[in-house]
């Protein structure tokens, strides 16, 4: 490998075990990928360069003392800019937190720093992680490195873009709804949401608490595994936090397929589907299929209201939580009259378009005499399809679908159609509505060389056998190729 920005996590961390590397050696490399690809992609909002370089010396001062602490010591990660990081500023995309540093971090990132990872900066993502696409980021869109005509994805957009091109060796994202797996998907590299409560949500900035979750952006299945491993866990702070002990995800990946079951949803497959995508998955299957593994067809008949279940939840729930940025507390104040009119003038101010639609939308879902109609009516489907997947986990081990329905489209082209945009997830979604864990893995490239994510769904606590299936997906597809602007000769 001639750069070592392009070095995978888990060859990384052996090469910092051996000696042959250095934490410093490997940010330094990392800095120079992002000084040549950022001005392409903007996909950070902020790069903290004296606090990396800090935490470099320390790891490598820990490997020289013979402190091992976790796979991630001495490796360059991003987070998106909704975790919050204490005293580096945290915006969320919104205008309403320009300027805010925080006064603690995430209990993510405390453990990050306790695992002495590198921590290279914050990721750009749409407004407090409302969209498909980084476009309704007030700092400007990210793009994609296999195209920068084209989205990254989002929302944690600018994290993909940063792991596709090399600006970050592994990268946290957030998924309410699809926000890791679909932009893995559209940066060919590999994205996880773990099961709702794994990873713990205190100081991510909350969007629809039932549904968003933490989780990894990395090169490799293995990389994300080691990722998951030093920020998963209970934690007392967050009251949805999963008691239980922590799986073992290792174990399993070398196991392969065969004798496990298959499913392939039938709502999520076909219909609705870019022909070259779903061509990518049945490839995918057909593999799978040989080495060893059960095909089901099974379906989720409920998973067709997904998308308006999502659509109601969501936005009630944003509208509750984004009721705290009011501009007495945080980031911007517009003053007025009275406390009401300042209140009014900041919002309308720190706002941008697509978070005050989820707000409105939000606000009226849960209003007097239309609560049960909305509100209750989509919990109510909710309910239903948490009882679809069940029944479809007694048939199957694990379910797939396409991560997206399309690759990666061009920047602009969905941003007049909020319907087109929310289309985006409609494979993603179904999963954090029941709230299991789901993955993303590159499968191939579509006749524009964009490439396809395929997406494996599995029960809640079922990551062992997630990452076993993904990590023959990986092996079966030998996807092993890297965005053209994370190649040295592009900039
Ligand atoms: N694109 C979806 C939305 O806009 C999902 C976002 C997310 O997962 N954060 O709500």
């Amino acid at each position: 490998m001639s750069d070592l920005a392009d070095l995978t996590l888990a060859a990384a961390a052996g090469g910092l075990r051996s000696g042959d590397l250095s934490a410093v050696e490997l940010l330094e490399a990392v800095h120079r990928r992002a000084a040549m690809t950022e001005a392409n992609l903007h996909a950070y909002l902020t790069l903290d360069r004296e606090g990396a370089a800090r935490a470099a010396v320390g790891a490598d001062a820990g490997f020289k003392r013979g402190a091992d602490l976790g796979p991630l010591q001495g490796i360059p990660v991003a987070l998106k800019d909704n975790m919050v990081t204490r005293g580096l500023e945290t915006t969320c995309s919104s205008k309403i937190l320009a300027g805010y540093l925080p006064p603690y971090d995430g209990t993510a990132t405390t453990r990050l720093r306790a695992g002495g990872a590198v921590i290279l900066g914050k990721t750009n993502l749409d407004e407090f992680a409302m969209g498909s696409s980084t476009e309704n980021s007030a700092y400007g869109t990210s793009r994609n490195p296999w195209d920068p005509d084209r989205v990254p994805g989002g929302s944690s957009g600018g994290s993909a873009a940063a792991v596709a091109a090399g600006s970050a060796m592994v990268a946290f994202g957030s998924d309410t709804g699809g926000s890791i797996r679909q932009p893995a998907a559209l940066c060919g590299i590999v994205g996880m949401k773990p099961t709702y409560g794994l990873v713990s949500r205190y100081g991510l900035i909350a969007f629809a608490s039932s549904l968003d979750q933490i989780g990894p952006l990395a090169r490799s299945v293995e990389d994300a595994v080691a990722a998951l491993e030093v920020v998963g866990g209970y934690d007392p702070a967050d009251s949805t936090s999963y008691p239980g002990a922590v799986p073992d995800y290792r174990s399993g990946l070398e196991s392969g397929v065969s004798g496990l079951r298959i499913g392939v949803v039938t709502e999520l497959n076909g219909a609705g589907i870019e022909p070259a995508v779903q061509a990518a998955v049945n490839r995918t299957l057909d593999q799978l299929e040989n080495a060893g593994a059960t095909i089901v067809q099974l379906s989720l008949p409920s998973v067709e209201y997904a998308l308006s279940a999502y659509y109601l939840i969501a936005p009630a729930e944003c509208s509750a939580n984004l009721a705290r940025f009011d501009g007495v507390r945080y980031g911007l104040r517009r003053l007025g009259e009275n406390v009401e009119e300042m209140m009014s003038n900041t919002r309308a101010e720190g706002f941008g378009p697509e978070v005050t639609r989820r707000i409105l939308l939000g606000t009226y879902a849960l209003s007097a005499g239309y609560y049960d109609a909305f509100y209750g009516q989509a919990q109510r489907v909710r309910t239903l399809i948490i009882r679809d997947f069940q029944a479809a986990y007694e048939q199957a081990d694990v379910l797939v679908s396409p991560t997206s329905p399309t690759t990666a489209f061009p920047i602009g082209a969905r941003t007049d159609d909020p319907l087109s945009m929310y289309m985006s997830d409609v494979c993603t979604i179904p999963s954090n509505l029941s709230g299991d864990p789901a993955i993303s893995v590159p499968v191939g490239l579509d006749d524009a060389g964009l490439p396809i994510g395929f997406q494996v769904m599995a029960p809640a606590l079922g990551e062992p056998v997630m990452f076993r299936v993904a990590a023959e997906v990986e092996r079966l597809a030998a996807f092993g190729v890297r965005a053209p602007l994370a190649s040295s000769e592009v900039g």
